[in-house]
């Protein structure tokens, strides 16, 4: 696993419309910052089902979990 850049400081999608979040999501294949789904939007949920990237992490300070969509799996430490 190797580490990726995230490609903004908030969900992308959600900057471009002026939306607004609740947490954020880092595509551990990419760099896309998404939301979650507990956001109106739902970006990172999305972003796999259009990409088929399957695992993400918190992008949360000082959240360290996983979490890999294919699988259905958490991972407390990525
Ligand atoms: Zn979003
Ligand atoms: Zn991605």
């Amino acid at each position: 696993m190797r580490a990726v850049t995230p490609s903004a400081d908030g969900c992308e999608e959600c900057l471009k419309t002026g939306d607004a979040w609740v947490h954020l999501r880092l595509c551990e294949t990419c760099g896309h910052v998404g939301c979650c789904d507990s956001s109106p939007n739902r970006h990172a949920t999305k972003h796999f089902q259009q990409t088929r990237h399957p695992i993400i992490k918190s992008f949360e300070p000082g959240e360290e979990w996983g979490y890999c969509y294919a699988d259905d799996l958490f991972v407390e430490t990525l």
